[in-house]
């Protein structure tokens, strides 16, 4: 048997919608599909402002300009991310202050980051990982009182909710992934979310590359003019059809996954009371959305026999990030900084096979698996 650590799912409207795009001539952005899938996030999540962009790591570069970063400028984020959490603030001049990881969770811990605000501190990014929200009471608190703006990198949290409310709705802005690894796909996309109404104008501009070319569309100024800086960050008429053709299989994809999830949370439980690994902590078991399944080993040498013995029976399995206070790049910038549980994380998380296509029976025998190596 070989179980692949991932496999995209196909909704079957992916191909007709993308030759709609194609025999419409139209390819370049805010063609056919681009405006229903805004509309999408409209309906479904209350995004009253959105861009299609290019990637997530696009929109969050838009969030990053947005701040309009002054030197000395810093900016609190989590140190278990991925590194498009906090390039974007740097590539604009900031400093980043990395807090650590809860200890039942690889989400950012609301009492390191409150240790970390100053005076200097313009914002603070959560990421809300595998889907499972981070503590957005205490994050909501803390900004309210030092009046420091909230951003959510929410690449893995489409569909995903806290208190009844969608993820990406919490912070100023908010930026999605739909990269091939992520619960829907565009092959390469991202959603950049405007919660904050005060970005709103100045998103528009930075959006068409620094032109005003959004209200000259809709009439409001006569010529198109050259008002700000920006960049291109508009996604693909292409990407957006295959986008919406995933959009409108989401509550299928989402099912899949949470059954699949849910599967080995049940089958799983048994070995972790037992205490060889930890098994994921949700804030509310119902909000989730399932975006990846992972364990939490004991040792960094477990991890990697398990991960080891479980190729040998045809399973590929993944490790995620690395602890960014332990990279090349921030240590060799900044002086060297010990997050314990971020840094327990990088080395003892591992990431099980978790997508639609997967079958209860490739499931039960990887679940089999994992106890034979811990059995024997
Ligand atoms: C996938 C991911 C990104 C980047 O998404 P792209 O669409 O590939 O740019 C950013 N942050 C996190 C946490 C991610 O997992």
């Amino acid at each position: 048997m070989h179980i692949p650590f991932n496999k995209i799912y196909l909704s079957g409207q992916e191909a007709p919608f993308l030759q709609e795009v194609l025999l419409s001539g139209k390819l370049n952005a805010d063609g056919l599909f681009s405006p229903r899938c805004r509309d999408y996030f409209k309906e479904h999540y209350h995004f009253e402002n959105t861009f299609l962009t290019t990637s997530c790591t696009a929109a969050l570069e838009m969030m990053a300009l947005l701040l309009d970063l002054q030197p000395g400028d810093e900016i609190i984020a989590p140190a278990y991310t991925f590194v498009s959490t906090v390039n974007p603030f740097i590539l604009r001049g900031a400093t980043i202050r990395f807090a650590d990881s809860q200890p039942h969770s690889p989400n950012i811990d609301p009492d390191s980051v409150a240790a970390l605000i100053n005076t200097k501190t313009k914002a603070i990014i959560v990421m809300h990982y595998a889907g499972q929200a981070c503590d957005m009471h205490a994050l909501e608190a803390l900004s309210k009182e030092f009046q420091i703006t909230l951003l959510e990198d929410a690449a893995h949290a489409i569909d995903a909710y806290y208190d009844n409310r969608p993820l990406g709705s919490f912070a100023a802005m908010s930026a999605f992934s739909f990269h091939a690894s992520k619960n829907i796909v565009a092959g390469e996309g991202g959603l950049l979310v405007i919660n904050d109404t005060q970005y709103l104008k100045r998103a528009q501009l930075i959006f068409e590359k620094g032109t005003n070319r959004t209200a000259f569309s809709k009439g409001e100024v006569p010529a198109y003019e050259w008002m700000d800086i920006g960049s291109s960050f508009a996604a693909s008429e292409l990407s957006a059809a295959c986008l919406y053709a995933q959009l409108s299989s989401l509550s299928v994809i989402q099912s899949k996954r949470k059954a699949l999830w849910q599967a080995y949370y049940n089958a799983l439980s048994s070995l972790a009371e037992q205490q060889y690994f930890e098994l994921p902590t949700l804030l509310n078991a119902e909000e989730h959305n399932a975006h990846l399944f992972f364990i939490v080993c004991k040792s960094k040498e477990e991890r990697v026999k398990l991960s080891a013995y479980l190729k040998e029976k045809g399973i590929e399995t993944a490790f995620h990030y690395q602890a960014l206070n332990q990279s090349p790049f921030y240590k060799n910038h900044y002086p060297a900084l010990h997050l314990p549980q971020a840094e327990r994380y990088a080395d003892c998380l591992l990431r099980l096979p978790l997508y639609p296509d997967l079958t209860m029976e490739e499931l039960q025998y990887i679940v089999h698996e994992i106890q034979a190596f811990f059995k024997n």
